[in-house]
Formats: structure tokens, C-alpha cells, sequence
């Protein structure tokens, strides 16, 4: 992917149209925080470069955590409407099979969901649509607006479906444009080599497999390096999409030195040759092609404000490098990031205003930084064979250490009053470093 710096736009005395706020991206993260932006009255742009529905790369898996904040948006989640239910987690790998329902707890409802993301993500931004927010497909963000004497992003400028170049402003604007998130590249704001990274392709099968009430995940990943045959650090995933087909795919971590050199198609190819016949994971039903996507993990892009800009999501790269779990985070960042410009929008003075912004990262690093840090630890141990080998082989077979297992990568714990699991888990949270 490019890193290239799209030149930021200097004049600022050009035609405009005006909002409160520019949400740039309707992804999980720019529809969720627009959504909270509009329901406390403020005028909401919210620009995305395609138009719905339309496809996305994901393994279209929601946890508990995601279904929390799509119940907390008033999205309807019935099973009529395709909305398909399951009860856990399945794990196999090491000889072990085992099928770990989704902890009880009081914070968060006891079942996840698959959707697909062709239209998962249109249900998001049609519902900020209903909450008043002005919803602008094909309008591709080409470049932030800089006003020269403040140094401060004021708005966007975009390529519209005619390709006419339409220039936006207000006074805050959220990038919630992704992975690639050009507008951060455009502030100078880059990845961060010391966070974790992860690859994902997936494909969808027709298969009996489809009406699944577990999601499925994999844990022996084998490639061939150098001759030598090694477990990766990641796993594998079959998710039942209940239309039919399942949602197959793999997901690699940056802490193997095989990373570059992996050639991750062919090995989703081999993965799913390896199954059972009867499931069908065969070329003939095969829909669609493989396609693959960066995962970027445990704020991987940082500072997540500066100069009028927050960075939502993907864009600062909050997927959960425990499970590659990217939903959740960024529709609760874009929850966080709308209380925060809200709250800000209504103080009187310009230093009171910023003031307030720099909450932003506060809040997101009190909430996920020492979390993330483990994870990245927990990246680094599985980048070690030997590791992932025992634990696979060791680990599966202690129910007890796999309860903890599956509320550790998932981030499923009741805040207060858990039992022990909770209590270590939130504990060791509270300790690890936040940065
Ligand atoms: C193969 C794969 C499998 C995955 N599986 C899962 C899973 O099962 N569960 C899970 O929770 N997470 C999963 N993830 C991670 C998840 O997909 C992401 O974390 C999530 O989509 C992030 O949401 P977002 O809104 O931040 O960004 P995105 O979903 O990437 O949305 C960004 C939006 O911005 C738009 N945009 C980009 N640039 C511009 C521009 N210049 N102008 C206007 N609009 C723009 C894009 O079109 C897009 O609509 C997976 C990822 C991959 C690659």
C-alpha cells in the first residue's frame, strides 16, 4: 500500500460547502462516529469514496464487543433480517477441538453476529443517514485543507462522481478513511514500525458448512521456508454466513520472519484443500476471488490527534493484535472520538476547544493502551514455533486456561465485580504500559 503524502490544499478562499463536522470514510468508524455526532444535533458530513453496497474485505465477524455498539446505535439485529447469531468460539488445532461459549457477563450481550460487509457497513451509514447525518457517496478525499496562518486542518478537498474537485470545511475533521488513511499520510502522521502488523485474505465458499453457530478458527498454519516447514503466528477462520456460502480465510502476524515472503493466497488455497471434502471447499464453488488486506494493530498509527484532525479506526490502526478484531474498536473509537468533539465544539475559545480534543488519545490510551501492550507481547511469543506449538498442544486441552484464553483475545471481561479471570486479566491491563 502507498504511503505517498498527498499534498495538503494551502487556499482556503476557494467556493465551499460547510458542516460542524467531516467525517471522511463510512467504514464501522466514520458511520458510527457520525451517527453520535448528528444524534447531538451537530451538522455531519460524512464523505466515502464508493457508493453502497459494495464489497469489503473482512471475515465479516462480530463478537460480543461489536454487537454491544450496534445495539447501543439502535441498529436492529434481528435473524429475519439476516442477522446470523452464534454462541462462541470453536478452536482447533494440536489434535484438540473445543467449543468455548462466549462468557456471561453483564457489560456485554452473550452472543456475536456474521454479516457481510457488502452490506453491513451500508446498514451503518444508512442508519447515520436516519439520525440527520448528510451522507456523500462517490467523493473521493483527495486532500486536507490547511489554513496557513493556524497551521490547522479546516477541512477536505474531493473528487466528486463527475470529477469535479469540491472543497468541504469545518472546523473538526475525523479521518476515518481506513488502513491507508491518506489524510494522516497528507499530515506527516506514519505508521509506527514497533507495532504489530498483520496480513488477512479471505474468499467465500458454497458449502453445507454455512449454517455454523460457533465461529471457527484454525490454529496450525504450516509454510514452507527456506525448506523447513513452519508454524505461522495466526490462524485460520470459517465463518458460516447462513446464505449458503462461509467466509474462509487466514490471518498472518508481522513477528514471523516468514511475513514478507509469504505467499498468502496459495496458502489459504492449501489450507482449504486440506479440509474435509464434503465441505466443499473446492475451486468450482469458489465465490469470488481471494482478496487480501493489512491489519493494522495496537495503535500502529499514533499521534491519533493533531491540528483539528482525529484518526478513527483503521486510520490509527486499532485492530486488536490478540484476534485481528478490528470492528468493535473502531465503532467504539468512533463513539469516543463524537462524546470528545461534541464536548468540544461547545466550549467558547479556540484554546478551550483543543484542550478538549487532546482528550482524544488520553481516553483511547486509558482505554486500549495497556491492553495493546500485552498484545503486543502476546504477537511477539507467537512469532516463536516452539511457542505456538506447545501452547496449541499444552494449552487446548486445560478448559480453565482457555476460558481465560478467549477473554483475554476477545476483550470480554465485566469492568467490576468479574470473577477471578476477569479480575487477572483486567488487572494485568491495568499494569502493562499504555503508549
Ligand atoms: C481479510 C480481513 C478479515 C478481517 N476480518 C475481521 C472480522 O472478522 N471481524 C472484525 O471485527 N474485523 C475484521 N477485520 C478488520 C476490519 O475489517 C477493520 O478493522 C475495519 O473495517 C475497520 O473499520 P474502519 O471504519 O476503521 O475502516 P474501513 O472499514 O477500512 O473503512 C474506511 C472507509 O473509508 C473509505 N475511504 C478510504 N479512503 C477514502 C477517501 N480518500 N475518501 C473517502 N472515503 C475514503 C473507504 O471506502 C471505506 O469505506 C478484517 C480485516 C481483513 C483485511
Amino acid at each position: 500500500m502507498s504511503q505517498t503524502a498527498p499534498t495538503p490544499v494551502t487556499d482556503t478562499t476557494v467556493p465551499h460547502e460547510e458542516a460542524d463536522v467531516i467525517v471522511v470514510g463510512a467504514g464501522p468508524a466514520g458511520s458510527t462516529a457520525a451517527h453520535y455526532l448528528a444524534t447531538a444535533g451537530l451538522d455531519v458530513l460524512l464523505l466515502e469514496k464508493t457508493a453502497f453496497p459494495r464489497e469489503k474485505v473482512c471475515g465479516d465477524g462480530l463478537t460480543p464487543r461489536a454487537v454491544k455498539q450496534l445495539v447501543a446505535m439502535g441498529i436492529p439485529i434481528n435473524e429475519e433480517d439476516g442477522w446470523i447469531r452464534n454462541r462462541g468460539l470453536r478452536i482447533i488445532g494440536g489434535g484438540t477441538r473445543l467449543e468455548l461459549p462466549w462468557p456471561e457477563l453483564s457489560e456485554y450481550p452473550g452472543f456475536g453476529l456474521v454479516r457481510t460487509r457488502y452490506d453491513f457497513d451500508q446498514i451503518l451509514a444508512r442508519h447515520a443517514v436516519k439520525t440527520g447525518v448528510r451522507l456523500l457517496e462517490r467523493t473521493n478525499v483527495t486532500a486536507p485543507i490547511i489554513d496557513e496562518r493556524s497551521n490547522r486542518v479546516v477541512g477536505v478537498q474531493a473528487k466528486d462522481a463527475e470529477g469535479r474537485i469540491r472543497s468541504f470545511r469545518a472546523p473538526l475533521v475525523l479521518a476515518a478513511d481506513g488502513n491507508s488513511s491518506r489524510l494522516a499520510i497528507a499530515l506527516g502522521i506514519r505508521r509506527r514500525d514497533d507495532r504489530p502488523m498483520g496480513v488477512a485474505v479471505r474468499t467465500y465458499f458454497t458449502t453445507p458448512r454455512h449454517n455454523d453457530d460457533y465461529l471457527e478458527s484454525w490454529l496450525e498454519l504450516w509454510d514452507t521456508t527456506d525448506g523447513k516447514q513452519v508454524l505461522l503466528p495466526g490462524y485460520g477462520w470459517i465463518f458460516g454466513v447462513g446464505d449458503g456460502t462461509s467466509n474462509v480465510g487466514l490471518g498472518i502476524l508481522n513477528s514471523t520472519p516468514a511475513f514478507q515472503k509469504i505467499d498468502y493466497r496459495k496458502l489459504l488455497r492449501r489450507w482449504t484443500q486440506s479440509m474435509p471434502e464434503e465441505w466443499g471447499f473446492t475451486e468450482e464453488n469458489q465465490k469470488g476471488p481471494i482478496r487480501g488486506a493489512a491489519l493494522p494493530m495496537g495503535f500502529n498509527r499514533t499521534p491519533h490527534y493533531a491540528r483539528g484532525m482525529m484518526l478513527v479506526g483503521d486510520a490509527g490502526g486499532m485492530v486488536n493484535p490478540f484476534n485481528g478484531e478490528g470492528i468493535a474498536y473502531a465503532m467504539e473509537a468512533g463513539r469516543i472520538a463524537a462524546d470528545v468533539a461534541v464536548q468540544a465544539l461547545s466550549r467558547p475559545t479556540p484554546r478551550d476547544r483543543e484542550r478538549t480534543l487532546l482528550r482524544y488519545p488520553e481516553i483511547l490510551r486509558d482505554t486500549y493502551g495497556g491492553y495493546y501492550t500485552l498484545g503486543r507481547y502476546f504477537v511477539k511469543l507467537i512469532g516463536n514455533p516452539y511457542f505456538m506449538k506447545y501452547a496449541t498442544k499444552y494449552g487446548l486441552p486445560r478448559p480453565l486456561l482457555m476460558r481465560f484464553t478467549l477473554k483475554m483475545l476477545a476483550n470480554l471481561t465485566e469492568p467490576s465485580h468479574g470473577d477471578a479471570l476477569d479480575r487477572l486479566i483486567n488487572g494485568l491491563s491495568k499494569i502493562a504500559p499504555a503508549s
